[in-house]
């Protein structure tokens, strides 16, 4: 066996699968006793590297993952997890890029490493656990049992994790929390004026420097944020389906059954869809919820992200879309004050009449 492998580390790059499954990551390679090592958060820095390795029309997650190899590898990791997530449901597949991610961080990236590439395909009936001994085998475990109880770890953390961030606690919060097995405080559900739903991959979303804090900057507008992470799963699923449509991206929960539960609930003022420019999966999403968000007169935004988005111009784009929903809101209420004023005169004449006529008691 390679002696690095003997060390019992590996690097886990803050991208693309690390969003959504870290939790359970993290749980899984403790209970085994291997040292995890991050990358850095993503900076400019970590951008620009990655883009250098990537063809510049490559979506921007992808070449974010690149730049967190590189981060790595900077590091003195070289043994690097990078998984083959094909498909999480029978014939439910993720996009070609996070299916094929192994490959393309081989190819591009031109430097000594080992690659722990794992294959998760339920179409193919290869499923989580056949998923975890494939990785447990490059360390030389090979004790199924164990590998059981590192699995189970791993669902009771990520399950924390769950836990936390449906009852309203923040990403990072739940995170932290869930890491360290630390139980959540409750949470005081804030009324706010406005609130939306954001639709995005846990990749764009969470990483605070792709999506420019959008969620940070939303709640400084006084704006309440739902997001993936707040919606049950069986409920997402459900959610798409009483909309007409089929789930059929792995990763679809985040955008359309996300968008489409908070629709049929009717609990939010408006939709904005953040995606990475040039993404086929979610384009065709968007397309799908902005057609149910006219039917339903729910305002939507999309804003796309690449390498060059500014700062200047997307919180301009942001602000624009928040003083909409809130002159939208502001009409409403005065129709309805003036609906009540109406009904309110008219019930005082009724009875007013009913004094002059006698009538009344
Ligand atoms: S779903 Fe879209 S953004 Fe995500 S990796 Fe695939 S192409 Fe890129």
């Amino acid at each position: 066996m390679d002696k690095k492998l003997l060390n019992k580390k590996v690097g886990i790059p803050r991208a693309i699968s690390y969003y959504n499954n870290y939790p359970f990551y993290y749980g899984f390679f403790n209970h085994l006793g291997i040292e995890i090592v991050l990358s850095d958060k993503t900076t400019t820095k970590i951008i620009n590297e990655g883009c250098k390795y990537v063809v510049s029309d490559t979506c921007l997650p992808v070449k974010v993952y690149a730049g967190h190899v590189v981060n790595l590898l900077d590091k003195g990791c070289d043994v690097i997890f990078v998984p083959s997530i094909q498909s999480t449901n029978y014939k439910i597949n993720n996009c070609s890029k996070i299916r094929g991610l192994p490959e393309i961080i081989r190819n591009v990236i031109n430097r000594e490493f080992i690659m722990i590439e794992p294959t998760l395909d339920k179409t193919e009936n290869i499923d989580l656990k056949d998923f975890c001994i494939e990785t447990a085998r490059v360390f030389g475990i090979s004790d199924e049992k164990l590998i059981k109880e590192a699995m189970k770890a791993g669902w009771s953390i990520y399950n924390s994790f769950l836990e936390m961030t449906q009852s309203g606690i923040p990403y990072q919060e739940a995170l932290a929390n869930a890491l360290n097995r630390n139980s959540a405080k409750k949470t005081i559900d804030i009324v706010k004026p406005l609130s939306v739903v954001i639709m995005a991959h846990g990749y764009n979303l969470f990483d605070e420097r792709i999506s420019m804090n959008i969620i940070k900057k939303l709640e400084k507008m006084d704006v309440k944020v739902y997001t993936s992470l707040n919606v049950p799963h069986e409920k997402a699923i459900s959610s798409i389906h009483s909309l007409g449509e089929v789930q059929y991206w792995a990763n679809e929960l985040e955008l359309t059954g996300t968008a489409a539960y908070y629709l049929l609930n009717n609990k939010v003022d408006g939709v904005i869809a953040l995606s990475a420019f040039g993404c086929g999966p979610d384009s065709l999403m968007v397309d799908e919820i902005s057609y149910h968000c006219k039917e339903r007169s729910m305002p939507l935004i999309h804003l796309t992200i690449d390498e060059h988005t500014g700062e200047a111009g997307f919180v301009t784009r942001l602000e624009a879309f928040v003083d909409m929903l809130m002159r939208k809101k502001r009409s409403q209420l005065e129709k309805k004050s003036d609906k009540l004023e109406k009904q309110s005169a008219e019930i005082l004449k009724i009875r007013n009449d009913k004094v002059l006529t006698g009538t009344s008691k």
